[in-house]
């Protein structure tokens, strides 16, 4: 299709998409009211508005438009509500980031379409999130996802803040808020825990406890009284490698600290950060002096488990700003500290620079201390795997690789060699905390080690996260066993799609532990008992049952009521029907009428629970855990309001590749529908979808969904004018056959959010089917209307808008097609022989047109040899007898035993091919069909020349040792 024909194929649908658009809105298509249907609640989460939407959003919330569609045809009464979520620090960060011009910010914005004099606009919080919500309003209606447009919210008006409220109230009333002392992430510019949204970078990463090796420091030290003790303090996930260490490590030009540690009468060396994070975890510390790394080295310090002295020396890979900045050497194990060795024994000019003796470093050698049999080849795999992977140094990306491999394998086959004291013969996996506490006693490690984030996490802030101990902290306790046990049962009650998500849901279920619920900066409801002290709901903890305010909030705002009316009492009563106090006093108390108080239980309790949900898989983790852990606190004694199904799916690539900004493939839903209009769009990611796997967009696909839909439009916005009106033929039972499997096929799709399945078999498969029709039969008959009406319902949900067009021109007296009923398969009956003498013809065609390929002669006769009698007498006795009695019984009819071996072998053959026809048939219903069939495989081959097509059996004269390859419903073929 040319570019002009494009553009034209795009404005015909869009034409449509507007016009459908607006009817939807004046029949109110999609503002739901209570009725005696049964209700379908579906969701999507609310978008962040602080960007546009983009399609891989739009891959997910099509989802749950194509699902309310598919529902709405089955006859349940749809909500599909959408709501904007502003909370916490993405919002406010990004105006903070405007403000400060910067770069990265700035671009973003303007490569969203925003003209760069307008950008000045969003410093402020309230205009980003009021210019996104609009522009995320108008993209979803544009792709005409079936919304009720009376209930959106954002979560930081009055009205919602009401509601958290009422939430946190409840949670706390039942037990599951604490206060304690935890260890959270942590921002030390915002000054507040950082919630997984509040991330840049470190989505999921969670604090971990390294290990403090102190290694005395056995010469003295100006500013360290006589007598007292010194320690390099080193920072280890690995304790048990202490046996191996060589040498410890400082990075040469990073800032170090001796400090004085809490009461006792130690000194500690570490680096400045390392400090910085010991004081932010309830440490006292006095700092004596700050130095750079390259003061100390040279000097040693001893090992504390062997008492050997070792000296300390230069390497660029320790990272000062990671836990304490000083890292002990276990060169015959650990890649890195191999190549930082490696580094220093081959460039000793470095060494002359610190003034450390030469001999010093080229003597150290390997210590094994951990044996892994039969996964390395030497016992210093820190050596072996860098030669192993050609590692250059200690810069080379590839040494992390390294660690990681000697890590897991030395972690879970590993046994500790003879030179490791108490611990010698032990498996590695199962000595840590045994090690830990005895290291402990004897002061070889501190008692309460260093806690780091598990992966680097920077705030939205642009800031590094560290990992902070917190006291009077409030806590969700989401490791409550009591609360998890619960959340297991409401868990195992729901369908999860696909099922692959199942394990990773009890997995975060187990692991969940106390999750902060509050914090200092950002946007957000105020914790409403400790609200003074500066807390807000944290971003993630004000997300989890806000499905249950949609189903009220049309009314609050009709009737005008007032934030102050929506008392903590009003949502007891109307969520949790609760009669305390009594609803006349309650109405006197808040100023809403009974009736009204009586009108949103009834909404609520008609609407909830939630029937679906659908996320990312990514958020399994946190956010859809979270949401089942607090409906179950929430409606503890109200089971039926438990959410009843997720769809979790992967994330969004385009054209084989992660969709980002910098490769410039980032496609906003705004540009998707200029490019292919909304059905296409929709088609396209309908279509993308791979289950649990990240889906992929095609761009190429897509654009032929384009002319694909208007040649659909064309080709069925008249019926056909059916001409055959006798006794349904062979053909049209065939396609009664294909409209009651594609009815079931495509019901089952939807069910289970198949909905690439769904383009493949309703729409791809279904049209083959249609045009095979035609095909087949020259004048249609009734069954070929019903068949493309059928085919109109079963699309509808992905393609809405040519569909109800389509509808249109032949149901001109009905307003949408989503009033109709999901056709009904039941109503045809299957014709199995139908489907067995047609695929034995469609394998025919295919036979004949092989030959056709081989034989090149003028060919214009084709004479098709139907089997020997016998031949089906024996594949109809295979119906009805085990395949290991076949050969048995076929001796037991006489005309088949005077065929002896012939018999035996031809049976062989069918078993082999595990070929059970499961009807009864024979020669004369073959050769019936074959001879009806003969004008349609002229018009097939017109382009060979063949004229004649003859239908011959054992009583016409035939080649006999042809005849023998003929099997039932496989004629042999002879061209002539
Ligand atoms: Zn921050």
């Amino acid at each position: 299709m040319s570019q002009t024909t494009q553009v034209k194929a795009i404005d015909k649908l869009k034409s449509i998409e507007e016009k459908w658009q607006k009817r939807w809105d004046e029949i109110k298509l999609y503002e739901p009211e209570i009725n005696e249907k049964p209700s379908e609640f579906v969701t999507f989460p609310y978008p962040y508005v602080n960007g546009p939407i983009h399609i891989g959003h739009a891959f997910t919330c099509n989802k749950v438009d194509i699902y309310a569609r598919f529902k709405r045809l089955m006859g349940y009464n749809v909500l599909f509500p959408f709501a904007f979520h502003a909370t916490g620090e993405p919002i406010v960060g990004t105006a903070k980031r405007v403000k400060k011009n910067d770069k990265d910010q700035i671009n973003a914005l303007l490569a969203s379409g925003i003209s760069r004099s307008f950008v000045k606009k969003f410093i402020d919080p309230e205009f980003i999130a009021s210019y996104w919500r609009e522009e995320v309003t108008k993209a979803a209606k544009n792709i005409g996802w079936g919304i009720d447009w009376r209930r959106p919210f954002i979560t930081i008006e009055p009205l919602y803040k009401e509601f958290v409220t009422w939430q946190y109230l409840t949670l706390k009333k039942r037990g599951y808020i604490q206060k304690g002392t935890h260890n959270v992430i942590f921002c030390p510019a915002c000054q507040s825990p950082t919630g997984d949204h509040d991330r840049l970078e470190g989505e999921g990463a969670s604090p971990v406890q390294f290990a403090l090796v102190k290694f005395e420091i056995t010469e003295d030290i100006d500013q360290v009284p006589k007598g007292k003790k010194k320690y390099l303090v080193a920072a280890t996930l690995r304790p048990e490698t202490i046996y191996g260490a060589t040498n410890v490590w400082f990075n040469p030009e990073g800032d170090y600290s001796l400090i004085k540690i809490d009461d006792s009468d130690e000194y500690w060396i570490v680096s400045k950060t390392g400090a910085f994070k010991l004081r932010e975890q309830l440490r006292s510390i006095t700092t004596i002096s700050e130095f750079k790394g390259k003061e100390y080295l040279g000097i040693y310090a001893k090992n504390p488990v062997n008492n050997t002295s070792i000296p300390v020396l230069p390497a660029d890979f320790v990272d000062p700003e990671h836990s304490s900045g000083v890292v002990y050497s276990v060169p015959g194990h650990a890649p890195f500290d191999y190549l930082a060795l490696k580094d220093l024994q081959e460039n000793p000019d470095v060494l002359e620079k610190y003034g450390i003796d030469k001999k010093t470093v080229m003597d150290i050698e390997l210590i094994n201390v951990v044996t892994t049999s039969g996964e390395f080849k030497t016992q210093f795999p820190g050596k072996e795997v860098v030669e192993d992977l050609g590692v250059k140094n200690q810069n080379d990306p590839k040494a992390i690789k390294a660690t990681d491999i000697v890590y897991k394998k030395e972690f879970h086959r590993g046994i500790m060699s003879d030179n490791t004291g108490n611990f010698a013969g032990k498996k590695v996996s199962e000595i840590k905390d045994e090690l830990i506490s005895e290291f402990q006693k004897i002061n070889i490690t501190d008692s309460l080690g260093l806690w780091e984030t598990s992966e680097t996490v920077i705030c939205r802030s642009n800031d590094k996260c560290i990992v902070k101990t917190l006291q009077d902290q409030w806590f969700l306790d989401y490791g409550n066993p009591v609360w998890k046990e619960k959340t297991k049962i409401a868990f195992e009650k729901m369908n999860i799609y696909p099922k692959e998500a199942i394990s990773a849901f009890n997995y975060t279920r187990n692991w969940l532990k106390a999750k902060a619920c509050a914090r200092k900066s950002g946007l957000g409801t105020k914790l409403p008992w400790d609200a003074e002290s500066g807390w807000i709901v944290e971003t993630l903890s004000d997300s989890t049952i806000y499905m249950s305010f949609y189903t009220i909030i049309h009314k609050i705002r009709e009737w005008g009521l007032t934030p102050e009316q929506l008392k903590p009492e009003f949502f007891d009563y109307v969520f949790l029907n609760s009669n305390k106090p009594a609803v006349t006093t309650l109405s006197k108390k808040i100023g809403v009428t009974t009736k009204q108080l009586k009108e949103l239980r009834d909404e609520f309790n008609y609407w909830y629970p939630v029937t679906l949900r659908i996320s990312g898989k990514d958020l399994i983790y946190n956010h859809l855990s979270f949401f089942l852990f607090q409906h179950v606190a929430i409606w503890e004694k109200f089971p039926d309001k438990w959410p009843r199904q997720i769809g979790a799916g992967g994330m969004l690539g385009i054209d084989n590749q992660k969709m980002s900004k910098s490769r410039g493939n980032f496609i906003t839903l705004k540009e998707g529908l200029e490019i292919y209009g909304a059905d296409a769009i929709r088609m396209g990611l309908a279509y993308s979808d791979e289950g649990f796997d990240d889906p992929n967009f095609s761009r190429k696909a897509t654009a032929n969904f384009v002319d694909k839909l208007v040649s659909i439009y064309e080709q069925f916005i008249t019926l056909s004018e059916f001409k055959y009106k006798g006794k349904p033929r062979h053909m049209d039972k065939w396609l009664e056959n294909r409209v009651k499997d594609h009815i079931n096929i495509t019901k089952t799709n939807y069910e289970q959010l198949k909905t690439r399945n769904v383009v493949s078999d309703a729409f791809f498969g279904f049209l083959l089917d249609l045009r095979w029709y035609k095909r087949r039969e020259s004048q249609v008959s009734e069954i070929y209307n019903e068949a493309i009406e059928t085919f109109v319902l079963l699309i509808a949900p992905i393609i809405p808008h040519i569909a109800e067009e389509v509808w249109e021109s032949w149901h001109s007296d009905q307003e949408s097609i989503f009033r109709e009923h999901w056709p009904a398969a039941d109503k045809y009956t299957y014709h199995i022989d139908v489907d067995i003498f047609e695929n034995s013809l469609k394998r025919l065609i295919q036979d004949i047109k092989n030959l056709l390929g081989i034989v090149k002669d003028n060919i214009d006769t084709i004479d098709l040899y139907v089997a020997e009698s016998w031949k089906y007498d024996l594949v109809n006795l295979a119906n009805s007898v085990p395949n290991k009695e076949l050969i048995k019984e076929a001796m037991k009819n006489p005309s088949l035993k005077k065929k002896g071996k012939l018999v035996s072998t031809y049976a062989k053959k069918m078993l082999r091919q595990q070929e059970k026809l499961g009807i009864d048939i024979n020669l004369n219903l073959e050769k019936e069909f074959l001879d009806s069939t003969k004008i349609f495989l002229l018009n097939e081959f017109k382009d060979s020349n063949i004229k004649r097509i003859n239908v011959l059996s054992a009583e016409d004269e035939v080649d006999t040792e042809k005849l023998k390859r003929a099997d039932p419903l496989r004629p042999a073929i002879l061209l002539k």
